[in-house]
C-alpha cells in the first residue's frame, strides 16, 4: 500500500536509552523520553506526540525526533483506520473531524492526510442525483497479451470481450477525469421482507457522477489461465490482495499491477474521491470451476475444509475492501437454452456451493447478458430464491423498477465497445486501445 503503509522509523523506542546530544542536557532528555514513553504506554499516543512537540523547537535530539515520528505514525495509522470505518458508513463529517485533529499534529507535512481530509470535507456535502447511473463491466484483464493474442482459435474472443492492463488503467483515468465516482449498487434500491423493491433517492457528493463497476467471471477459469490471465489471488505480507501466476517451470509470480482489484486499489489510494463510501464494485461469480480460483465445487474432496477456508479468506478480504458479490449463474449457460428444471438446479447449486464462500447476495448477473422474461418460471424461481437486482448488457443502459425486482442494464467495456464507438460518450477509445491488440481488417 502506498499511502498508509507504516513509514520506516529511524531508530526505535527501545532506543529509549538516551544518546549523547550536545544541544540537550542528557538528564533533561532522559526525563523527556521517560515522560513521553509513559504517556505512550498509558495508551495516550496523541498525548505523547503533543508532549514531544511541546519541547522547545530546534532543540530536539535525533532520538526525540525519531520517537516523535514513531508515535505520530502509530497515531496516524490508527486514526486513518477509524476514518475508513466512518467512511464505510458514509459519515464523512465524522471522518473529516478525525482527520482535522490528525492534521493538527502533522501540519503540512503529511500530504496524504491532507488529501484524504479534503475528500472528506468535499464529500460531506451531498445532493440528490437524478441523472442516469452508469454501470460498466469488465472481464478479468489480459495480463499477458502474448498469450491472449497468440493467433490461436481463442484470440478473437479475447480481442472482443476483454481489455488489457494498460487499457484498464487508461479507462479509470478517463472516468475519474469525468468526475465519476464508484458507488455501491445497493444504494439504488431497497427490498423489504415481502419482496417489494423500491427505488431509493440517490444522494451523492456534489458534482460527482455515479458509476457501478462489475467484473464478470472472476473465477480464474482454466481456459483463462492458459491464455494470458492471472491464476489467482493471494494475500501478501502486508495483508493486501495480490495476484499470482504460475509458470510451467514451477515458479510463482506475484503482482499488484495486473488485475482489476489491486490496480483499482492503488488508484483509489492516489485518488480517494474515486470511491463513495469506500466502495469498489461487484464481482460476478459462477460456480462450475469453484469460486475465486478455489475448487470449492468439489465439496466431497478430503481437503474441502482447507479450500473453503482459503477461498473465504480472500472473499472476506475483498468484502472488507468494498467489493460485493453477485451470482453469475452456476454453469454459465444461456438461460433460453435451459429447461426450467435445469435452471432451478443451476440456481440451487450456486447457492449450495458458492454462498459458503461469498455469502448471500440478491444480485443476479445474467450469463451472456441474456434476460429472462419476468413471467417465465425460470425467472420467478430466481426471485423466489431472493434475487432482486438483475443485470444484463445493452448498448444503451437503463435501470427499471418492476415491483418485485430491478433490471439494470450494463455496458460492456471491451474490444467490441471500444472499437465500435458506442462508449464514446464516456471514454475516448483512441487513447485506450492497446497497440498490442491483433490487427484486424
Ligand atoms: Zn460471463
Amino acid at each position: 500500500m502506498l499511502i498508509f503503509a507504516r513509514r520506516e522509523v529511524h531508530g526505535s523506542v527501545a532506543a529509549a536509552v538516551p544518546q549523547v546530544d550536545d544541544t540537550q542536557d542528557d538528564g533533561n532528555e532522559a526525563a523527556n523520553i521517560s515522560k513521553a514513553t509513559q504517556l505512550y504506554n498509558s495508551g495516550d499516543v496523541k498525548g505523547a506526540v503533543l508532549y514531544l512537540d511541546s519541547l522547545e523547537d530546534g532543540k530536539q535530539s535525533a532520538v526525540l525526533k525519531s520517537l516523535r515520528e514513531k508515535f505520530y505514525n502509530e497515531y496516524r495509522d490508527g486514526t486513518v483506520k477509524k476514518t475508513r470505518e466512518l467512511i464505510k458508513n458514509y459519515d464523512y463529517k465524522g471522518a473529516a473531524a478525525l482527520l482535522t485533529d490528525l492534521s493538527s499534529l502533522s501540519g503540512e507535512n503529511d500530504a496524504e492526510v491532507l488529501k484524504l481530509l479534503k475528500m472528506c470535507e468535499d464529500f460531506s456535502v451531498t445532493e440528490v442525483y437524478t441523472g442516469a447511473v452508469e454501470h460498466i463491466f469488465f472481464h478479468p484483464l489480459i495480463a499477458y497479451p502474448e498469450l491472449a493474442f497468440d493467433g490461436d482459435g481463442m484470440q478473437r474472443g479475447f480481442d472482443e470481450y476483454f481489455v488489457t492492463v494498460p487499457e484498464f488503467k487508461e479507462i479509470i483515468n478517463e472516468l475519474y477525469a469525468e468526475n465519476f465516482v464508484l458507488i455501491d449498487i445497493r444504494l439504488l434500491y431497497s427490498a423489504d421482507e415481502n419482496g417489494k423493491v423500491t427505488k431509493n433517492e440517490l444522494l451523492l457528493p456534489k458534482g460527482k457522477r455515479p458509476l457501478v463497476l462489475s467484473i464478470d467471471d472472476l473465477n480464474f477459469y482454466r481456459y483463462m489461465k492458459k491464455n494470458g490471465m492471472v491464476h489467482g489471488f493471494a494475500i501478501n505480507g502486508e495483508g493486501e490482495i495480490v495476484t499470482y501466476t504460475d509458470s510451467t517451470d514451477g515458479t510463482r509470480t506475484y503482482s499488484d499491477d495486473n488485475e482489476i482489484v489491486p490496480i483499482l486499489e492503488k488508484f483509489i489510494e492516489q485518488h480517494p474521491d474515486f470511491s463513495y463510501g469506500g466502495r469498489r464494485g461487484i464481482i460476478a461469480s459462477t460456480g462450475y470451476e469453484g469460486t475465486l480460483g478455489f475448487r470449492t465445487d468439489e465439496m466431497d474432496a478430503p481437503d474441502y475444509p482447507e479450500r473453503l477456508q482459503k477461498a473465504k479468506q480472500i472473499a472476506d478480504k475483498l468484502k472488507d475492501m468494498g467489493w460485493i458479490f453477485a451470482c453469475h449463474s452456476y454453469g454459465h449457460n444461456s438461460p433460453s437454452k435451459r429447461s426450467v428444471e435445469q435452471m432451478r438446479r443451476d440456481c440451487d447449486k450456486w447457492i449450495k456451493e458458492a454462498t459458503p464462500v461469498l455469502g448471500k447476495t440478491d444480485i443476479y448477473i445474467y450469463p451472456f447478458g441474456e434476460l429472462i422474461k419476468d413471467n417465465d418460471p425460470k425467472f420467478l424461481y430466481l426471485v423466489e430464491k431472493g434475487y432482486r437486482m438483475f443485470c444484463g448488457v445493452q448498448k444503451s443502459p437503463y435501470i427499471r423498477f418492476h415491483g418485485s425486482y430491478v433490471l439494470m442494464q450494463r455496458r460492456n467495456i471491451d474490444g467490441i465497445s471500444l472499437k465500435d464507438g458506442r462508449v464514446k460518450d464516456i471514454l475516448d477509445p483512441s487513447k485506450i486501445l492497446d497497440p498490442l491488440r491483433p490487427k484486424t481488417d
